[in-house]
């Protein structure tokens, strides 16, 4: 099997890069296109010395969903393999927690040049194995960099000893410590292959964890080379181990051997995983699926409105957990709202060129092409209308489909509750707030919301009262996304656990509460009666409460 492949390309590859662009695509028919685009000959060899795989271990191959060629061979790891990974791991973890938190942090800080100085690369092999448009390529390269400048500077604070007040005030001293878990197992998805496969790693390592990490299968050169940046950065070796396989065993073996669990998926498999997280009484993260609305009021600035929909929509091509699913249009509004909107999704340009310009790319795989065409087929046969879209686009690639708007979409119909993940939306009106929330909560899910309105305060209100772990208002999903301080993950069945912020670090911890006693202890003086001793007690406490001590 050759790693060579030829997809139509735009773009110009940078010194030290993997792979090359021999010159621009001419203008003309989008495909079949020139020019050859080449992953080079031994990418696949090269980037595969980073996987434990021993002699037992297959090969797998890595396949562009753009023409369906191949891209790389790489090595496919056994259960043997999973634990000897683990072994290595669980000998490296003990020397890397003793490392002070600020040469650990370091580490991120220069990831964070080296992620950007190398972007034209990752985003051309983001492009490749996932499909998508390259501006939505370029949100992972911001969305790692921002994760690593965020840990890297509030790593210590976070995981910094907090005094807290004793239970005798003054004599008892209590001290909160913050110890790593372990070694914490990762399976991570295919959507966004460099932020999956990084982002929950990162805050993980630097809170003195060691890692085995499956990315999953339709990913694995754009982890494996940001893998190899992050070794450039100074990881040191044998902490960050690396596995490749598929989800129902390889994926499973990383995850039972693991001391914390951090999976990102679909909520069937988020249940399973933490059903034998619970049996193991692990501690597990879970980032699940999203039927996410987003509600545009009217006072909304329409026009902004509609550019936002259209990014909240189709970013990777609705292959984005917190993607908006769901326009929830205020009645008074909706018409011109929709006038906007529509004309944006149809002037719309897709392409599979690795270059700047296109609005949306492919999907990933004939999977997930099923999974869109079922769910708009269903949807047309029910009788909703089909606005925009409603086909695919085999002239621009094999997985190619329209961005498709939806109408009259009922509770009868799979895209009214279940998650299409694809580039389509449904659109539903309502007369009030109060309507809004209520569809917006109509859901089993609770991952992501929008709310647009010029009014800030209603927009906050109105935020606050949908059940979603991120409501970002005036926006679709970025703001609330890129602000790393702030935890994100899902409600109801959208998951268990948060990324970012100080849960997003703490959870790979085990918190010990270490009190020195001084002086006095909690047994009954000698030869003090026990019922003055009650009451001497009895007075603290109510001098405490009086005194404001908690
Ligand atoms: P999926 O659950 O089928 O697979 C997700 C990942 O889990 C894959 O990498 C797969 O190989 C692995 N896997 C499968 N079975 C496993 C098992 N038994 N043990 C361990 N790992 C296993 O989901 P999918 O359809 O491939 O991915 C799309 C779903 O992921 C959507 O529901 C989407 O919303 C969700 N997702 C959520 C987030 C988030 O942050 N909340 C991010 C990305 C994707």
């Amino acid at each position: 099997m050759t790693d060579q492949l030829t997809v139509p390309v735009g773009a110009r590859a940078s010194a030290g890069d993997t792979v090359s662009h021999p010159t621009p695509a001419p203008a003309g028919p989008r495909r079949p296109s020139p020019p050859p685009y080449v992953v080079g000959p031994g990418l696949g060899e090269r980037l595969g010395r980073r996987v434990m795989a021993g002699k037992d271990a297959g090969t797998q191959v890595s396949v562009t969903p753009l023409t369906g060629g191949v891209l790389a061979t790489v090595p496919s790891s056994t259960t043997d393999d999973v634990r000897a990974a683990y072994a290595l791991a669980r000998a490296a973890q003990p020397a890397w927690a003793q490392t002070p938190v600020g040469e650990r942090a370091a580490i991120l800080l220069r990831l964070h040049d080296l992620i950007l100085d190398h972007q034209n690369e990752l985003l051309d092999l983001i492009q490749l194995e996932s499909g998508k448009a390259r501006r939505h390529a370029f949100d992972e390269v911001l969305d790692v960099a921002g994760v690593c400048r965020h840990y890297a500077r509030k790593a210590n604070d976070y995981l910094a000893r907090r005094r807290h007040l004793g239970a005798i005030p003054v004599l008892s001293q209590s001290v909160e410590l913050r110890h790593p878990k372990g070694v914490v197992g990762i399976v991570a998805p295919w959507n966004y292959p460099l932020s999956m496969s990084l982002t929950d790693a990162l805050p993980a390592l630097v809170a003195g964890n060691a890692v085995v990490l499956r990315p999953d299968e339709k990913a694995v050169l754009t982890a494996l080379r940001s893998i190899e940046l992050l070794d450039e950065a100074g990881l040191p070796p044998d902490v960050l181990q690396v596995v490749l396989g598929d989800g129902p065993h390889i994926g499973a073996a990383v995850l039972e051997q693991a001391d914390y669990v951090m999976f990102t998926g679909s909520t069937p498999t988020g249940r399973k995983v933490a059903t034998d997280a619970a049996a193991r009484l692990v501690g597990a993260s879970l980032e699940l699926g999203g039927k996410n609305a987003m509600y545009v009021a009217d006072d909304a600035n329409l026009k902004k409105a509609a550019e936002c929909a259209e990014r909240a929509v189709f970013s990777s091509a609705g292959q984005l957990c917190i993607s908006v699913e769901r326009l929830v249009l205020h009645e008074a509004i909706a018409d011109e709202f929709l006038t906007h909107f529509l004309g944006r999704v149809e002037s719309m340009k897709l392409g599979p060129e690795l270059a700047w310009g296109n609005d949306m790319g492919s999907l990933i795989s004939p999977e997930q092409l099923a999974r869109v065409q079922a769910h708009v087929e269903d949807a047309r046969s029910k009788g909703a209308t089909v606005l925009a879209g409603g086909k695919a686009l085999p002239d621009l690639g094999p997985y190619f489909y329209a961005p498709t708007v939806l109408d009259g979409v009922t509770d009868q119909m799979m895209c009214r509750d279940g998650e299409t993940f694809g580039p389509v939306v449904s659109v539903y009106r309502v007369s009030s707030d109060q309507e809004a929330v209520a569809l917006a909560n109509d859901t089993a899910y609770g991952l992501n919301a929008a709310v647009w309105t010029r009014n800030i305060p209603r927009g906050r209100r109105v935020a606050a009262q949908i059940r979603c772990g991120t409501v970002n208002v005036n926006e679709g999903y970025a703001a609330a996304w890129a602000s790393n301080g702030s935890p994100m993950g899902g409600m109801g069945q959208s998951g268990i656990g948060r990324r970012h912020g100080a849960e997003g670090i703490l959870k790979y911890t085990e918190s010990q509460n270490v009190t020195v006693q001084h002086v006095t202890g909690f047994g009954i003086p000698k030869g003090v009666p026990e019922k003055a001793w009650a009451t001497a007690m009895s007075g603290s406490m109510r001098l405490m409460k009086k005194v404001g001590l908690s």
